[in-house]
């Protein structure tokens, strides 16, 4: 049994996650997200998918960095669309 570090729920399928120096005990993938996700600095939403970085800031999509006033990001997706 492990004791999940959000929570506190005691879990026999909980699992750690590291990430950079960081090592957490979770229940559920919803506690890691809350402890180890990076939030987006615009929006504020946890980032959950591969994200954006750009100046050392991290953003959930390329259009939040630009309003944030990053202006060279392209959403990978809007790019492979171009012909
Ligand atoms: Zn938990
Ligand atoms: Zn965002």
């Amino acid at each position: 049994m492990a004791r999940c570090d959000v929570c506190g729920n005691e879990y026999d399928k909980a699992f750690t996650v590291q990430r950079g120096g960081q090592t957490g005990t979770f229940d559920s993938f919803e506690c890691a997200i809350h402890e180890l996700a990076p939030e987006c600095e615009h929006c504020g939403c946890r980032i959950i998918g591969h994200g954006v970085e750009a100046d050392g800031r991290m953003f959930c999509c390329a259009n939040c960095a630009r309003h944030a006033g990053i202006s060279e990001m392209v959403d990978r997706g809007a790019a492979d669309a171009a012909p």
